[in-house]
Formats: structure tokens, C-alpha cells, sequence
């Protein structure tokens, strides 16, 4: 049995994460200040004894003894990380310096939650983890991508200087039950305005597109870069490779939801990248065949049930 440190495992995908360390008989401390996480999402974890919900601003430091953490701690979606960009940026860099030197410390096996942002709108296509990325470091977005960016540089010089054992994952837009309705997210929207009955808002013309994952896919893929060898750091890319534009994102919603509601058009909000795909070449091969198992349609049917018996 391990214990292992989740920070931000009151989010969506922290809380999956959780989920599944503690069904592999961990034990699991949950560290998360509740900012765009909640209790909620962790309530069917509290009666395990080997869970242990700890309020914790990871910008402010952490000691445990712990074998291995999780660094999820930053919100992810664009309304929330900019709502308070310098303390979107505290989190992720602050968040980084402490739980890094905790790992130091404690001697502990850690992982950074990064994200395919580090590629900006991207030049090269699909994005592979070579490509260091077309990023504005001064736009709307830039306290989230250059957050993250600089989280990577302190993972990586830790691990140089220190000898840390560190794992980085880029992650592709991933969605499923417990996304937050309000968190501003397409996937969440689209659902939450098909079911409420109201307009589907695209951003532009809607042509952009993205490449969705389905959570459990993601977890599988965290939990695998963990356990890999300590001689691969990563950054490696975990994401679907299905691309879909935001327009065909909604004719699927609305056909799956059986929904009437109408498609409207919305300004297109600075600095939103054009295209998104993973290439998961490095993951399949590194993370012993990893490779994403649950098509888009299934995954919005799971995450459409989720919305149905919540709103
Ligand atoms: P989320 O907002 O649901 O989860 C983030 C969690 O971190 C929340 O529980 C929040 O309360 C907590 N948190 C925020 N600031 C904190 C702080 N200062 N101290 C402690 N806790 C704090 O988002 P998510 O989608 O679950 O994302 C989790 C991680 O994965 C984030 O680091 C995000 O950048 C990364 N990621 C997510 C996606 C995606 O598509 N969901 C894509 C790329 C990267
Ligand atoms: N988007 C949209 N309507 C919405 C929310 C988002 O058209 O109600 C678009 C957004 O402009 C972007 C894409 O969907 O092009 C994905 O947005 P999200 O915020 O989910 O993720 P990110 O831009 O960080 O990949």
C-alpha cells in the first residue's frame, strides 16, 4: 500500500483519480482549497478510512510524508483561471516550487498535470512533445500556458539538479461526469444548454476544433506515467486523437440529447487556438500500448447521464 498525494482531488479529475488509487488499495490524501473543486465530488470517498480530504492552498507549503503526488492543484477552465490570472499563475508556479520540494524531501515519485496550452495555437499538426509551441506570453490565456510552461521548466530542473523523480503528462481536453455545469468548458456547456433547452452558444464559426478524451481514459494513462520507469520523465502527450470541430461537437449534442435547442454564434474569445490533436505515438509506446478506449459518442452518453440527474 502507498500513500499518495492528490492536490486539486476535489476536482473533476482529481476526484476520478482518487477514485481509482484507493480501488487499488491505496492510501490517498486529497489536498484541495475548493476553488473550482468541491466537497461534493469527493463525498462517496469519506467513508473510506484510507481517505483523507485535507483544505490546502498548495501556494502555501505542504509536508506529509508520502510516496508518490499527483499535482493537479490549478483551475483549468479559461472563465475560472482568468477570473484571478496572477493567482492562476501563483498556483501553478508557487503550487510547483512546493510540492517539488516536497517530493525532494520525501523522496516521493511526482507528477505534473500539464496540458496541450504549452503548444499555444499550434504550427505543427498533430502536436508532438517536441514541438515547443506558439505561445502569446502576454494575452488573456497566457497566466494558465505560461503557468504550466513554467511548471514543466521547475519539473524538469529538479529532476537535473535534485535528482527528483518527476513525470510530466500533457493533457488533451478531457470531459465526463463531474465537470462543473458552470465551469464555462464546451463540453459541459453544450450539454447544459441542450438539456435546459436553451441557445448552444459556439465561439466564432465554430470550425476551430479540439480533440476530446474521456476521463477514465485519462486516469488510466496518469497511472500508467507513474509507474513507468524513472528514466522516462515525459512530457508525454495523453489525449484522443478524434478531432471534431466545435459545430460538429453541438450536432452531436443536440442529436444525443434529442434537444431543440438552436445553435447561436458568439464572438470568438483572443488568443483561442484554431486546431488541437494529440500525437499519442510516445505514450503508446512508453505506457506499455496506452491508448484511449471510449469513443466520443460513448462518453458523452456517460457525461449527458451524469448532467441529466444533476441539473
Ligand atoms: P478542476 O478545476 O475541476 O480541478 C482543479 C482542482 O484544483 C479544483 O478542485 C480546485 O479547487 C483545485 N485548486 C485550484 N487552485 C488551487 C490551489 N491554489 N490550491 C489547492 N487546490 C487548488 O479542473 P480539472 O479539469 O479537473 O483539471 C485538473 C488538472 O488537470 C489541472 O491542473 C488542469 O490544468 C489539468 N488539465 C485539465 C484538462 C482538462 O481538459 N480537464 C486539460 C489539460 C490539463
Ligand atoms: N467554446 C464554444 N462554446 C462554449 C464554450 C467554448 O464554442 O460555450 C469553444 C472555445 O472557444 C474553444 C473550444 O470551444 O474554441 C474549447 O473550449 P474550452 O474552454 O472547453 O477549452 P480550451 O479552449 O481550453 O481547449
Amino acid at each position: 500500500m502507498k500513500r499518495i498525494l492528490v492536490t486539486g482531488g476535489a476536482g473533476f479529475i482529481g476526484s476520478h483519480l482518487c477514485e481509482r488509487l484507493l480501488a487499488e488499495g491505496n492510501e490517498v490524501i486529497c489536498l484541495d482549497n475548493y476553488f473550482t473543486g468541491s466537497r461534493e465530488n469527493i463525498f462517496h470517498l469519506m467513508a473510506d478510512p484510507r481517505f483523507e480530504p485535507v483544505r490546502h492552498d498548495v501556494t502555501a507549503p505542504y509536508y506529509a510524508e508520502v510516496d508518490e503526488i499527483y499535482n493537479l492543484a490549478c483551475p483549468a477552465s479559461p472563465v475560472h483561471y482568468q477570473y484571478n490570472p496572477i493567482k492562476t499563475v501563483k498556483t501553478s508556479v508557487m503550487g510547483a516550487i512546493n510540492m517539488l520540494g516536497l517530493a525532494k524531501r520525501v523522496k516521493a515519485k511526482i507528477l505534473q498535470a500539464s496540458t496541450s496550452e504549452v503548444y499555444g495555437d499550434p504550427a505543427v499538426h498533430p502536436q508532438v512533445e517536441g514541438y515547443w509551441g506558439n505561445v502569446n506570453p502576454i494575452g488573456l490565456r497566457s497566466c494558465y500556458d505560461e503557468g504550466k510552461r513554467c511548471a514543466e521548466t521547475l519539473f524538469m530542473d529538479y529532476h537535473r539538479q535534485n535528482g527528483v523523480k518527476v513525470r510530466i503528462v500533457r493533457i488533451f481536453n478531457t470531459y465526463g461526469p463531474r465537470m462543473n455545469p458552470h465551469d464555462g468548458r464546451v463540453v459541459s456547456n453544450f450539454i447544459v444548454q441542450a438539456l435546459r433547452g436553451e441557445d448552444i452558444t459556439i465561439y466564432g464559426d465554430g470550425s476551430q476544433t479540439r480533440s476530446f478524451q474521456y476521463v477514465d481514459d485519462l486516469v488510466e494513462g496518469m497511472v500508467r506515467m507513474m509507474a513507468a520507469g524513472d528514466d522516462f520523465t515525459g512530457p508525454v502527450n495523453i489525449g484522443n486523437p478524434g478531432e471534431f470541430t466545435m459545430l460538429e461537437l453541438a450536432e452531436k449534442v443536440l442529436e444525443l440529447t434529442g434537444s431543440k435547442s438552436k445553435i447561436v454564434f458568439r464572438p470568438l474569445p483572443s488568443d483561442d487556438p484554431r486546431q488541437r490533436q494529440p500525437d499519442i505515438s510516445l505514450a503508446r509506446e512508453k505506457l506499455g500500448g496506452w491508448q484511449p478506449r471510449i469513443p466520443l459518442e460513448e462518453g458523452l452518453r456517460k457525461t449527458i447521464r451524469f448532467f441529466q440527474e444533476k441539473i
